[in-house]
């Protein structure tokens, strides 16, 4: 498999946190997917687009188990 971005052979499988915003905060979604060791182009299939939308939905209801990992912030001039 090569690269659509770059055309790059160097692709493989890694875990990566996706972000997820819901309301003000982002959330990070430990996943495996194939990333581009050059550019960092992430390759998602099917299954990990359905995970991924199912846990949004899932992030909409209160009762998941989260856990505080830093802040976002924002610059104000
Ligand atoms: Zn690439």
């Amino acid at each position: 498999m090569r690269c659509l971005i770059c055309h790059g052979e160097d692709i493989q499988t890694k875990q990566v946190r996706e972000e997820i915003k819901v309301d003000k905060n982002i959330i990070y979604i430990p996943i495996q997917t194939p990333v581009c060791h050059t550019c960092g182009e992430r390759y998602y299939d099917r299954r990990t687009v359905r995970y991924l939308e199912e846990m949004e939905h899932k992030l909409q209801s209160s009762n998941i188990h989260l856990q505080e990992v830093g802040k976002v912030l924002e610059l104000v001039e």
